[in-house]
């Protein structure tokens, strides 16, 4: 169904003003020291439509951290690569716990409950190395996300990679837990160094609208008329979003705003309306999970004000 673009404009540009007006922004991510020198005072929406169109405001144009938005992406590539046998690795259930919870690994066998918490996207990732080197396995996953963008320019923001290579304890006691499981294949520092590289992709949220565009309509890229998964992947893809995108804020979103997202602590959501759009927002403050703080706002508003959650107007 084509967008109203007029419509969608208008509610585009209302919500953004009403973003940049408020002053609860939430806190930017401080633990990766790169991402804390980020100003948390901006605020930027893109909506891409089936025929390329972008209705957009705000700071539509600024490139930001993706970091765990680039699951969503490594996900369907390892599903290409593995297809059914990848949830031999990781699960299909909602944490309920931090993005970097340790404590299900124990009961859980070193298996992951899903491929969007930090362990889960590390055995994603681990699986997508497996048989390459790491800059091959990267360049494949930033290749990728280029091809459903439809955009070249798409780079790895170095100085974030570094920042987070040098502070990620926390995911090398992840990694190196699932090893002990033997839930990992390759060496350790390589899979950390592909996850660090990929979650420090940096897009713009108009970028990021147009790469979403497969999961919104059936598996196809509108652009290229290519497919890139099939509708019943994207379909499954679109139900781990909603019910895991968000950590243990995913109950909220769903309820709050009814579409599937994935966050990132750089404070960029993508969210996929079916047969609608796919939609990126951006500001950098963080509420208590980890979620933008404004950007889930910002949808709560769009689909409300669109009609556009899954579960009706
Ligand atoms: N690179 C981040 C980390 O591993 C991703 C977390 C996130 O965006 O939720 O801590």
């Amino acid at each position: 169904m084509a967008l109203d673009h007029h419509r969608v404009q208008s509610v585009v540009a209302e919500i953004a003003d009403e973003m940049r007006a408020r002053t609860d922004r939430g806190e930017v991510a401080g633990y990766i020291p790169e991402l804390s020198k980020v100003d948390p005072g901006q605020f930027g929406i893109a909506v891409a439509d089936d025929q390329g169109f972008v209705i957009a405001a705000g700071d539509s144009e600024t490139a930001f951290s993706v970091q765990s938005i680039t699951k969503v992406f490594t996900l369907t590539l390892a599903l290409g690569i593995a297809g059914d046998t990848l949830w031999r690795r990781v699960g299909r259930e909602p944490s309920g716990s931090p993005f970097n919870s340790i404590v299900q690994l124990e009961f859980e066998r070193g298996i992951p409950r899903n491929p969007f918490i930090n362990a889960g996207a590390i055995a994603v990732t681990d699986l997508i190395l497996s048989g390459h080197q790491p800059r091959e396995a990267l360049g494949e996953i930033l290749r990728f996300i280029q091809f459903v963008a439809d955009d070249p320019t798409i780079r790895i923001d170095e100085a974030v990679a570094a920042s987070e290579q040098r502070t990620g304890e926390r995911n090398r006691a992840l990694a190196y837990y699932m090893k002990s499981f033997g839930i990992m294949e390759n060496p350790v520092e390589y899979t950390l160094g592909v996850y660090f590289h990929h979650c420090a992709i940096a897009m713009t949220c108009r970028q990021l609208a147009l790469a979403g565009r497969f999961l919104a309509y059936g598996g196809r890229q509108p652009s290229t008329g290519r497919t890139v998964v099939n509708p019943e992947r994207a379909r499954r893809i679109n139900a781990l979003m909603l019910t895991c995108g968000h950590y243990d804020g995913s109950g909220d979103f769903a309820y709050r705003v009814g579409l599937p997202g994935k966050s990132g602590v750089g404070g960029g959501i993508l969210a996929i309306a079916p047969g609608q759009a796919s939609i990126a927002v951006w500001s950098p403050g963080l509420d208590a999970a980890g979620n933008s703080h404004l950007g889930r706002i910002a949808l709560e508003l769009l689909t409300k004000r669109l009609g556009w959650s899954i579960f009706g107007a």
